[in-house]
């Protein structure tokens, strides 16, 4: 723009320059032509009245007199009488020229002759004498072209001059009219003093930037809502652009990825990860597949899943989602093994009923040992009944399908009611239960905490020893509230700790199918506690007893 307006000032300059000079010229030539033939008209009139008084005598007596104009004496045929500046006699005939031809008709006449150069130009003026000849005067200038050609150096110095103004004079305006533009401070435009006819624009520019920063403010909130709901996502989320650059990637899929990079938006996606599981999911979503995959990462198990972006029938980018699928594995692994364990653990009874069953149908067992034979399949079949029991317990606590409703209550009302419940079973073992403690009132389930309570208390009983006893306290601390089972029995070989918990896992399996378990009894407690939000310590010492805590948490209306 800067030498778009110095181009033209120096253009305007140029052109001005030539014009002035060129009009110059012409006013200067017309004025020379004027003040000649004024001067030509003048000097005839003398010449004029002179030739009528004295003839050829005054216009030799005047010969020298005139120096810058010729003087001419034609007569009526055209026959040239007198010339200042030739010899007459050997001049051409003048009848045809045509201020001689005027002056022959009118009395006057005037012509303008150029020179074969061009020049210069020679001015004739003839008048017709009383007598009739014709009296001529003529005198040679410079032509208009001359006149430009001998005043064009001093012109063009001029010119010069002014040109060379005119560029430091332009270069100036030019700074004057533009910086003002460039130093626009186009984030507040309306406050801008500068030139009026900018206003509109300025305007214009002033609801443009308003437009702008709200569709970017807008373009912001929606990338910060983005942001923050992916980043609450508990989902990893990884959007590629069409090239597989990460264009969005959130905090559950950093950590799931393992990616290390501290910026990973704008890289490429194999700098996230290298597992060949990934870039062949991402491979094939770029060709437009959708695709699942299974990532396995130390002892974590993700799902992969790539959806291409098609935008126009074309793969623009790909999204992909990164599920942390371990727990449900896990799960999906525990049910299979509990099932094929409830029906190995439902064959061993039936499997004995129906033995006994069939002996007896056959008459193969006496009728002496009828009854023996009769309690085994009692036995065996209450067995199954508490098998049955548990596992259908279990499912419900699995499900958190529990049809009961959470209530407040004091913990030693279970307590209390599985000693009594338990008392007969303990003193045929030869064990002692005592409770001891003070009221805590818990929230829960009533039933599921007798459940609890039993199971535990029975645990007590089963693996301990003649003679041993059962400790229940109940205790309070910071407003959580304590369950103590304490026996002095077996105890629980510290390898077989973390394990006991498990479905059917049991220390001594011989043990525990004597005494009627059914290895399901502390998975229940584990179940009931978690579904109270309770904590569970063991503590165990083979051959001195076993203590299991459970503590829970303050009931809300304490
Ligand atoms: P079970 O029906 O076999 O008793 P549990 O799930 O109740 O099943 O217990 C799992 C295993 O933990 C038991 O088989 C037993 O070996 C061990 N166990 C549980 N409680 C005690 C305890 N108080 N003292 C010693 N061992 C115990």
């Amino acid at each position: 723009m800067k030498r778009k307006i110095f181009r033209s000032l120096i253009l305007l300059s140029l052109v001005t320059v030539i014009l002035s000079v060129a009009s110059l010229s012409i006013v200067l030539y017309q004025q020379i032509s004027e003040d000649m033939r004024r001067e030509l008209s003048n000097q005839i009139a003398f010449i004029t009245a002179g030739v009528e008084e004295g003839n050829l005598d005054y216009l030799n007596s005047i010969q020298g007199s005139h120096q810058n104009s010729r003087i001419t004496l034609i007569d009526e045929d055209g026959t040239v009488l007198f010339d200042n500046r030739a010899d007459a006699s050997s001049m051409e005939n003048h009848i045809a020229r045509p201020e001689v031809v005027d002056a022959i008709e009118s009395g006057r006449g005037e012509s303008n002759r150029m020179s074969d150069t061009l020049n210069s130009e020679t001015y004739y003026l003839a008048i017709r004498l009383s007598d009739g000849r014709i009296l001529r005067i003529s005198s040679t200038t410079d032509t208009l072209f001359a006149t430009l050609k001998s005043s064009g150096s001093i012109m063009a110095l001029i010119a010069f001059l002014i040109l060379g103004l005119a560029i430091l004079i332009a270069r100036f305006q030019t700074r004057q009219i533009v910086d003002p533009i460039n130093n626009l401070d186009l984030e507040h435009p309306i406050d801008n003093a500068i030139y009026d006819e900018l206003s509109p624009l300025l305007v214009r520019i002033h609801h443009q930037t308003d437009n702008i920063k709200r569709q970017v403010k807008e373009i912001q909130k929606g990338a910060d809502r983005f942001k923050e709901i992916t980043e609450k996502m508990e989902e990893g989320l990884v959007v590629l652009d069409d090239s597989g650059y990460v264009l969005s990637i959130n905090q559950s899929a950093i950590k799931f990825l393992g990616v290390e990079l501290q910026e990973p938006v704008g890289k490429h996606y194999l700098n996230l990860n290298r597992s060949s599981q990934l870039q062949k999911a991402i491979g094939d979503a770029q060709m437009g597949a959708i695709t699942e995959a299974i990532y396995e990462s130390g002892l974590k198990i993700y799902q992969l899943r790539t959806t291409p972006i098609i935008v126009e029938h074309k793969p623009r980018g790909v999204i992909l989602l990164v599920l942390d699928i371990t727990e449900k594995q896990r799960a999906e692994k525990i049910r299979r093994e509990f099932t094929a364990n409830v029906s190995h653990e439902l064959r061993t009874p039936l499997t004995a009923i129906s033995g006994f069953a069939e002996l007896m149908k056959d008459g193969m067992v006496k009728s002496e040992d009828v009854p023996s034979f009769a309690n085994r399949i009692y036995e065996e079949a209450s067995n199954l009944v508490r098998l049955i029991e548990d596992v259908l317990k279990l499912s419900q606590l699995d499900e958190k399908a529990i049809p009961l409703p959470m209530e407040s209550f004091d913990l030693m009302d279970p307590v209390k009611s599985v000693q009594k419940r338990l008392s007969t079973l303990a003193e045929r073992n030869g064990i002692n239960i005592t409770v001891s403690g003070e009221s805590g009132v818990i929230r829960g389930v009533p039933q599921l905490i007798e459940e609890l309570v039993t199971n535990l208390c029975d645990n007590a009983i089963k693996y301990n020893k003649e003679g041993g006893s059962v400790a229940l306290k109940v205790s309070k601390q910071n407003g959580k509230v304590g369950l103590t089972v304490a026996d002095t029995g077996i105890g629980i070989p510290k390898e077989h700790k973390d394990r006991i918990f498990e479905r059917f896992y049991r220390v001594d399996k011989s043990h525990s199918k004597e005494t009627g378990g059914t290895g399901l009894g502390l998975s229940i407690v584990k179940h009931i506690a978690s579904y109270h939000q309770a904590e569970i310590v063991l503590e165990s010492a083979v051959g001195i007893g076993t203590t299991i805590t459970i503590i829970f948490p303050k009931a809300m209306d304490q």
